[in-house]
């Protein structure tokens, strides 16, 4: 079968190339011709060129080059008529055929491989729904929400734990059955089942076509394989295949939004909590040619899924695809480590909203990195810093790898200088030093080396001070800062306004090296000092039995090792002396 060349001029006739480019690739125009980055090789500056007025682009890079049909048969891995078909339909464009190619033939097969698994789905199906040995499979669906109607919708089967029940009823010549992987020829050369004892969920093409079956086990089945996927076969590529596009697609197109997740399961509780734009890769990672398919209908991608679990080189792939296609890769995060699928049934709620705040792939995997420890001390900090770098830095844009670089700095605390730096080189294993921003004497403010100490040791000094030892006020609100938030830096900067915020960050990273206790005893003495040179003109007994108590203490706190007793008598003390009960 081959298009009448009439129709194909007419078509070519319609076609402006940099239109059909730039739905796979950014392009600008410079003079007469249009530029962009090679979607057919890896490149940063620009070589990829197209020409309107020849209609035709080149590479040179990577060499490629030809038209607008050579264009959509290369990104879209079709053959010359089907690419054609697709420029037609989106054209509007009417194509006729001549008959009697190889082309025919091909088309014809593959045909009847639709057809045969479309039986074979129904056949299995029907199963299912009426099946008495399917009613251990029916409560099993039944518990996680798959019965009834869902069941219908998403057209689930059941494999009977025969080993050739549908190859001898389902009517199917042997060699269509094994040609769309639905049986094979064992060891007694009889075709046997592919699929036994499995919930099956059929897989469609985008525009439909049920091309493969995914099976599962019921729970405490002996097979240890959990889930088994259709071989790849002449109707089927997993790498191109996404499970529920044909379905979602006209909400995805809608919402300008794809939601990817790891199972089927997964796909079918989006759609039962009204989020019907959910697809899943089938038993493989996120490829290059989904993202190109998924590019068709949408510029959003969710990841429903533990990206994070992808890893680094992962990280790098979402980038690339990211600036090629043009989308923006986010992930969702579920509560308590829920899949959707479960969570679509316990709170759909839920599901929703972890959509909504999906945070960018990026901004998700410096998350990651900033809550991997918590930030007791200038180590801490520093590691934190550099884990969190090393992520950033994965991002290939220099703008967007500073702007996460600030982000970090604000994290741990430290000023945005060094790390906006590394950031610009994008250094790819960066180690962050935190330079101790000046080193502090006894002698020096002792109030700023009390709040330092609080943050890198809190368990040694917090219960040892209080507001009332603070004299220098902005010492005082730093203090109360990191008191709320209970020694937590993050959360301290938060509470801080500006003036205690520059003194935590300073406090942060400044490197002390004094024993707390005797550095709270100093405070609590000198505070104690204050106290009683301000009531020298007292005259009432009690007070002046309480002044006397106090003296002694600041004596025993400043004469003997274990002053602990004196000292809490002393916050006591001044506590009660600074609410007015002097
Ligand atoms: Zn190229």
């Amino acid at each position: 079968m081959a298009i009448v060349d009439e129709d194909l001029e007419r078509l070519r006739a319609t076609l402006v190339l940099s239109d059909v480019v730039q739905q796979y690739v950014a392009l600008r125009r410079v003079g007469r011709t249009w530029v962009g980055l090679c979607p057919f090789h890896a490149e940063r500056t620009a070589s990829f060129n197209v020409r309107d007025e020849t209609g035709r682009y080149k590479c040179f890079g990577c060499g490629a080059a030809g038209d607008a049909f050579k264009f959509v048969q290369e990104i879209e891995h079709l053959d010359f008529v089907a690419a054609v078909e697709s420029l037609a339909a989106k054209n509007n464009v009417q194509l006729r055929y001549t008959t009697g190619e190889a082309g025919d033939r091909q088309r014809q097969k593959r045909r009847q491989l639709v057809d045969a698994m479309g039986k074979a789905v129904e056949w299995y199906h029907q199963r299912l729904l009426d099946s008495p040995d399917a009613r251990e499979a029916r409560d099993y669906l039944r518990k996680r929400g798959l019965a009834g109607d869902v069941a219908r919708a998403f057209k689930l089967g059941w494999a009977p734990d025969d080993w050739d029940a549908m190859s001898k009823h389902l009517g199917v010549a042997p060699e269509m059955l094994r040609d769309t992987g639905l049986a094979f020829n064992n060891k007694s050369g009889r075709m046997q089942d592919s699929f036994r004892a499995r919930v099956l969920f059929p897989i469609y093409t985008e525009n439909g076509d049920p091309v493969a079956l995914g099976g599962r086990v019921l729970p405490g089945s002996a097979d240890p394989a959990k889930y088994k996927n259709s071989s790849e076969t002449p109707i089927y590529a997993k790498s191109k295949t996404l499970y529920g596009l044909n379905w979602a697609k006209g909400d995805i197109v809608t919402a300008d939004q794809v939601i990817v997740c790891e199972g089927y399961t997964d796909v079918i509780g989006f759609h039962r909590a009204g989020v019907k734009r959910a697809v899943a890769t089938c038993g493989t990672a996120l490829t290059e040619d989904h993202v190109r398919l998924l590019k068709r209908y949408a510029t959003q991608v969710v990841l429903a899924f533990d990206a994070d679990a992808a890893g680094q080189g992962a990280a790098q792939r979402f980038y690339e695809w990211e600036e090629r296609y043009q989308v923006r890769v986010s992930v969702a995060r579920f509560p308590d480590g829920k899949d959707p699928g479960d969570l679509s049934l316990s709170d759909p709620d839920a599901l929703r909203q972890a959509v909504e705040q999906a945070l960018p792939f990026l901004g998700f995997r410096v998350n990651h990195a900033l809550n991997s420890r918590k930030l007791r001390s200038p180590e801490d900090r520093a590691q934190v810093a550099g884990l969190a770098m090393a992520v950033v830095n994965e991002h290939p844009n220099r703008e967007v790898r500073k702007l996460y670089a600030a982000q970090v700095a604000a994290h741990v605390g430290i000023p945005p200088n060094d790390l906006v730096a590394l950031a610009d080189r994008g250094v790819k294993s960066p180690t962050v030093r935190i330079a101790p921003v000046r080193r502090v004497g006894a002698a020096e403010n002792a109030e700023f080396v009390a709040v330092a100490m609080l943050i890198q040791r809190w368990d040694d000094i917090a219960p040892w001070l209080m507001e009332e030892l603070f004299v220098d006020e902005v010492a005082r609100r730093a203090f109360l800062a990191v008191a709320e938030s209970a020694g937590s830096i993050e959360v301290a900067l938060e509470l801080a306004d500006p003036e205690a915020r520059e003194f935590l960050e300073r406090a942060a990273v400044t490197d002390v090296d004094a024993d707390p206790v005797l550095e709270a005893r100093n405070l609590i003495a000198a505070a104690t000092r204050r106290r009683l040179a301000a009531s020298v003109h007292t005259t009432d007994p009690d007070a002046l039995h309480a002044l006397r108590d106090a003296r002694l203490a600041l004596e025993s706190i400043e004469q003997t090792d274990a002053g602990d007793a004196g000292a809490e008598t002393l916050l006591g003390w001044l506590k009660g002396a600074s609410e007015g009960r002097e």
